[in-house]
């Protein structure tokens, strides 16, 4: 019989196929599966080998001290998940399919092709915008409207905030097909850009911020989320009269505008809104769906109001024997 649990990552358990433990900080045992390299879905000290794809190895050197060696397994294939550069959903197939999304989306966005999830007996699911008010524009839309904006704000400098994997890659995208002059992001994201760039075969054209001597009119720079409340910005806002934007599929809140403070905001995500979750579960087609991350016991609420048999994955909990 399958079994999912979860404690440190996600251990999937099915006959005929080994064990596979999903975006474990610190995997004891069976075969490590990373999805991307978003810190909480990372290993904190290297496994000595794990499957993943090729870009998610070369970003978690970036990010973290040791890499693990390549592994692979014929029970486990890895699928785009569209969510951010690198990203894989894990299929694990023995007498049963077990597939885990990792973090995903549906829809295509700039660079990045939208997820096409394989069939599957028991799904594993992100459930991040796992509620329904979470309807989220079209990505070319919101592209659209960052570029009139950073058209009309022409003579001010911009300063646009996002997660420095990912996001910063998009914004830079964006700043790139703009009419704006010169394009700056912090070394963090540097560091990220290269094995992006290598992969795409691309570059965003991005100088660091360390050859800044000051920003000004016609001028982007984007930086990651995590430093908008550092006083530095501030600095940089007042000595330089800079506008600030905020991309977030978190923008759909009121309340993020208010929290961040910033003079525009955009609705731009990685993750599916509510539809492209059903949207996800409906054509993987699964007898079982186990919720994880976010909004989980209300999107298995809303699975099981349509029929499908869902619930929340706890930790240090559950198989599905216990049905
Ligand atoms: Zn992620």
């Amino acid at each position: 019989m399958v079994s999912i649990s979860q404690g440190d990552g996600v251990r999937i358990d099915v006959p005929g196929a080994p064990t596979v433990v999903v975006d474990a900080a610190d995997p004891a045992d069976g075969l490590p599966v990373y999805t991307h390299a978003h810190g909480d879905h990372l290993y904190d000290h290297a496994p000595e080998a794990a499957i993943c794809s090729d870009l998610t190895r070369d970003l978690a050197g970036v990010r973290r001290d040791g890499v693990p060696d390549p592994l692979d397994h014929p029970a486990v294939s890895l699928h785009p998940s569209g969510h951010v550069p690198g990203s894989r959903a894990v299929l694990v197939a023995g007498e049963e399919r077990v597939l885990h999304t990792g973090d995903c989306a549906l829809r295509d966005r700039l660079f990045l092709e939208g997820f096409e999830p394989p069939p599957a007996d028991v799904l594993v699911i992100e459930s991040t915008y796992g509620t329904p008010e979470y309807s989220f524009p079209e990505p070319r839309e919101t592209v659209r409207e960052m570029l009139a904006w950073l058209s009309e704000t022409r003579d001010r400098p911009v300063i646009l905030f996002g997660y420095a994997l990912g996001r910063a890659q998009q914004l830079q995208a964006i700043v790139e097909r703009s009419d704006r002059d010169r394009l700056f992001v912090s070394d963090a994201i540097r560091e990220l850009n290269a094995p992006i760039e290598r992969a795409l075969d691309r570059s965003f054209g991005a100088r660091s911020i360390d050859d800044l001597d000051r920003i000004g009119p016609g001028d982007a720079l984007v930086l990651p989320s995590q430093v908008r409340t550092l006083p530095f910005v501030d600095d940089l806002i007042d000595e330089t009269d800079a506008l600030t934007a905020g991309v977030s599929g978190w923008a759909h809140d009121s309340s993020f505008r208010f929290a961040t403070g910033d003079d525009a905001t955009f609705v731009l995500s990685d993750h599916c809104d509510f539809e492209d979750l059903l949207g996800v579960v409906e054509q993987v087609d699964p007898e079982d769906v186990y919720t994880i991350h976010g909004s989980t016991e209300a999107l298995a609420t809303e699975l099981t109001a349509r029929g499908y048999r869902a619930q929340a994955l706890k930790a240090n909990q559950h198989t599905l024997g216990e049905y």
